[in-house]
């Protein structure tokens, strides 16, 4: 059996620019943690400004020939590197398990399954998008926006950066990609592939380091057209000022404290069954984790039980045991955080139903944190209102329906939602209330193709399909 500490150490020395792997003008070093053992697993280049304004250069200058080539030209070589990326789903999902710590059997599916299939899916996006059409006298073109920074978190990285690269370079784009440097070797082995692909020079580079140098270079840069950025709330504002500065495009997919409302006449073990899985998916590191289930005061204490059990079920271990549901936290930062989070919790009065902020029982090395659930949570507990991105559950009792709406909506954040009724039609009723980018009914599965994306702080601007493709077009109107 492979275990987390089985595994090579990754040491990439270099970046990738203009169709070469090259140097960093720098001499800084970035290490890569498993999260489970704690060790180094690898280590990456802290790049330097230096290196985005050659990468840059390189982009702009790919996008002359880039841009120019046919939407089939396109659409095939996407075909190709989903085809390469599929070849390769176990190494992918390895590697993610121990960067992040997903269990590997579920990394399979979603680390490595996600990009291939947003990779597959363009071809036939882009078949089915009207490039060209006609309005009175005029024809509308859709046309690339030029060269994009792309910025990418950790907590499913190579989704993240699939989501913006397959598009961006569908679209006629050159990319600049600056990974997250806690998750980043997934990144240059997507380098790799598009490097073995013998993908055009210069139409993708990568570029690792920080997110203050790489990032904020990239969002400041006047040769960078748009900047499609991923991450945090805190992070997304900095992007969009920096950016403001040559008017750059600006997509911003950020955080959550998404609400799953469980209506009166739901049948509470399935709905509370989903939710709590909902909201522990990648040990709660989940943007769009339900992590606010609002249920009604009268079945509380049934909720309380049903979701408590629930919880306990979850296995926290080892990503590559077999048995393991629940994978450790990503880094030491993340954990203290989230253990913070749960002190909070208790202090502010909420009840706590299971978990905790000691590790689970013979998990003292790895990121671990305890399957948490806490119930009485009202809106104006910090747990109700930050986004804690750990395996923690707040329940929340509501009066009515009217109230349900009100506490689901009472937060800065808009990025996702669930309902929950015996009745689809009602179920949507209060689904179309609720402030948020999407909106799961029934527990409704996640659509690949489905535009992605957030209301309020959490962001502007829609990935994936025929939305995310859009994203990275702009439109021209020729006069007949
Ligand atoms: P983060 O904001 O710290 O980092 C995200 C990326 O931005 C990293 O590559 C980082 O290096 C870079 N960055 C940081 N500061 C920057 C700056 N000043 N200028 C430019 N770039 C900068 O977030 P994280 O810790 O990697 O990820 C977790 C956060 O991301 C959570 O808040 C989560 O909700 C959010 N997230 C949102 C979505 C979504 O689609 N809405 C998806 C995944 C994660």
């Amino acid at each position: 059996m492979t275990t987390a500490t089985d595994h090579a150490v990754h040491v990439r020395d270099k970046i990738y620019i203009d169709g070469e792997w090259v140097q960093s003008t720098g001499t800084g070093v970035l290490e890569v943690i498993n999260s489970t053992t704690e060790q180094v697993m690898g280590s990456i280049p802290e790049g330097t400004v230096e290196d985005v304004d050659k990468a840059v250069a390189a982009a702009r200058s790919a996008f002359e020939s880039w841009s120019q080539t046919s939407i089939e030209e396109r659409a095939d070589w996407m075909q190709r590197i989903a085809e390469a990326l599929g070849a390769r789903m176990d190494e992918i999902a390895e590697l993610i398990a121990q960067e992040v710590g997903m269990p590997v059997k579920l990394a399979n599916l979603i680390q490595a399954g996600l990009p291939t299939a947003t990779f597959g899916s363009m071809p036939k996006v882009m078949a089915e998008l009207p490039w060209e059409e006609e309005l009175g006298n005029s024809l509308i073109v859709r046309e690339p926006v030029g060269v994009v920074g792309a910025i990418t978190p950790w907590n499913y990285p190579l989704h993240q950066i699939a989501a913006k690269v397959a598009p961006a370079l569908a679209a006629g784009c050159t990319v600049v990609l600056k990974p997250s440097q806690v998750a980043p070797l997934n990144a240059v082995l997507l380098a790799d592939v598009l490097d073995e692909l013998g993908l055009p020079a210069g139409v993708f580079n990568l570029v690792t380091g920080r997110g203050s140098v790489i990032g904020e270079a990239l969002a400041l840069h006047p040769d960078v057209d748009m900047i499609s950025f991923t991450g945090s709330t805190a992070a997304g504002r900095r992007v969009s000022e920096a950016a403001a500065g040559t008017i750059k495009r600006v997509a911003l997919e950020l955080g959550g404290k998404s609400p799953n409302v469980i209506l009166e006449d739901a049948d509470l073990q399935q709905a509370i069954r989903d939710g709590v899985s909902k909201c522990f998916l990648n040990s709660g590191q989940t943007c769009s984790a339900l992590t606010r289930m609002l249920v009604p005061r009268s079945r509380l204490a049934e909720a309380e039980q049903i979701a408590a059990t629930v919880a306990e079920h979850f296995k926290p271990g080892d990503p590559f045991e077999p048995g393991t549901t629940l994978g450790p936290l990503v880094s030491e930062g993340q954990r203290k955080q989230v253990r913070d989070y749960i002190r909070k919790g208790t202090d502010e009065g909420a009840k706590l139903l299971t978990g905790g902020v000691e590790p689970p029982e013979g998990l003292e090395r790895g990121y671990f944190v305890r399957p948490t659930v806490f119930s009485e949570v009202t809106p104006e507990m910090t747990i109700a209102q930050e986004e804690i991105f750990g395996p923690v559950l707040a329940i929340m009792p509501y009066e009515d329906e009217n109230d349900a709406v009100r506490i689901a909506n009472d937060t800065v954040y808009g990025l996702a939602g669930g309902v929950w009724s015996g009745d689809q039609e009602h179920a949507k009723q209060v689904a179309l209330r609720i402030r948020t980018g999407q909106v799961e009914i029934n527990g409704g599965a996640f659509n690949p193709l489905a535009p992605f994306g957030g209301y309020k702080q959490s962001g502007y601007g829609r990935e994936l399909g025929r939305f995310g493709l859009e994203e990275f077009l702009q439109v021209k109107s020729l006069q007949l």
